[in-house]
């Protein structure tokens, strides 16, 4: 007990959670923004108080991928396949505006808010069709939720390096206005070469602004796609092991075995991880005529098995690319399981890490824990155990960001009987 005029012991008091990997129910202490304590129970004062009733605690959740320039502009253009979607994208984002991004990219922020996400890394296009309007945008929305939201900025040139003469300009102007991290895409070139030279040049960039590089690599799910081997060597070369990461990289789910394996030893040997897409990809992937081999979620298994790192982000939400997602990273855990092939209680915990301290590591943020000294970055579920976080979809949570309430979903359902 503290003297009152000392304040509270506690700004917030979670009583009767369960954590992951702890059967017995605690208290969980938050002041200034942090957890301070956790134990079976804790006494004090408190300025307010949850009871969780038994629901599990978690950290909040990490997009590590989402292009959330581009959000809510499918109505300009939605494209029937990938390839279109690639070709015809700048005719979408050249109606952009800055007050446009921004609006857009603060709706997604409240859905994000609204389920848990705490931390999301977001993919915005620089390029000759938006050039910095959509850099910008997001800029202020970020600002706008900043407490509520953490948002770093990838510098993405949808259009290529080679094919596009004035992203490299735009991509250092934008590193300099505060990009976290440089991205890629080098399949969107007309050769082989130039994809080389795509890569090349995202990793000057890289070294020279001391970003890390997240590049798309082979998204379209087609073999003859080397990409993600292309960056893994350049990787080495550069001296860059552990500051890259690639994500889709599907075709890498269609090589031989073989072929597969000594592409993913040149992942481990550059230090790389991987970050899959499997919601927009599942349904995006694998031509039109029949039900597709891919299931958009590169090799996981094998990745997670060689001890590469593997997070999973959401991707597109209602854009020229895809149609659907509404921003619930415990659907994106659960397509995850699925489209993996995640069966196990041990796998399907990855399945869920993916979303949280998996996705963390992939962008560089700190390790999210319920534990004493951890930020009080968390999401309190109703569902007491993981599988019934994932089988009672949306569910009920509340989302807290530095120890306050920022979000939280109010599931119900009814029946007649
Ligand atoms: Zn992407």
């Amino acid at each position: 007990m503290t003297d009152a005029a000392a304040g509270p012991d506690w700004d917030l008091l979670i009583d009767n959670a369960t954590r992951l990997d702890d059967a017995t129910p605690v208290s969980i202490g938050i002041r200034a923004g942090q957890i301070e304590a956790v134990a079976p129970s804790l006494a004090g004062h408190t300025a307010s108080r949850i009871d969780a009733r038994g629901g599990l605690v978690t950290p909040s959740f990490v997009d590590p991928h989402f292009h959330i320039d581009k959000v809510l502009s499918r109505d300009l253009l939605g494209a029937r396949g990938p390839e279109e979607a690639l070709a015809r994208a700048h005719e979408a984002k050249i109606h952009f505006t800055v007050a446009d991004v921004e609006e857009r990219a603060c709706r997604a922020l409240r859905l994000a808010a609204a389920h848990g996400i705490g931390r999301l890394h977001a993919q915005i296009d620089v390029d000759f069709a938006t050039r910095l309007v959509s850099f910008e945008g997001v800029m202020r929305a970020r600002d706008r939720f900043a407490g509520i939201v953490d948002v770093t900025l990838v510098a993405f040139p949808q259009e290529g390096i080679v094919a596009d003469p004035e992203a490299p300009g735009l991509l250092r102007e934008a590193l300099s206005m505060g990009a976290a991290a440089v991205g890629g895409l080098p399949e969107v070139e007309a050769s082989e070469e130039d994809q080389r030279t795509h890569v090349e040049t995202i990793l000057e960039l890289a070294a020279a602004f001391d970003v890390p590089v997240e590049m798309h690599c082979d998204y379209l799910d087609r073999i003859e796609l080397k990409t993600l081997e292309m960056l893994a060597e350049g990787t080495v070369a550069h001296g860059l092991q552990g500051r890259v990461v690639a994500s889709h990289c599907n075709a890498l789910s269609l090589y031989p075995d073989e072929e597969a394996a000594r592409v993913i030893d040149k992942v481990l040997d550059a230090d790389m991880a991987i970050t899959v897409l499997p919601i927009a990809n599942l349904q995006m992937l694998g031509g039109t005529a029949r039900t597709p081999h891919n299931r958009g979620s590169s090799r996981v298994k094998e990745l997670l098995d060689a001890g590469v790192n593997v997070a999973a982000g959401a991707d597109n939400m209602y854009d020229i690319w895809y149609r659907f997602n509404r921003m619930d990273p415990v659907e994106l855990a659960h397509m995850t399981v699925h489209s993996a092939g995640l069966r196990t209680d041990e796998e399907v915990r990855e399945g869920f890490e993916m979303v949280t301290t998996r996705a963390a590591r992939i962008i560089g943020a700190p390790a999210p824990a319920v534990a004493a000294g951890a930020p009080a970055d968390l999401v309190v579920f109703e569902a007491t155990s993981l599988v019934d976080i994932l089988r009672r979809l949306p569910g009920r949570r509340i989302h807290l960001k530095n120890g306050r309430p920022v979000g939280g979903l109010e599931g119900s359902c009814w029946a007649a009987l």
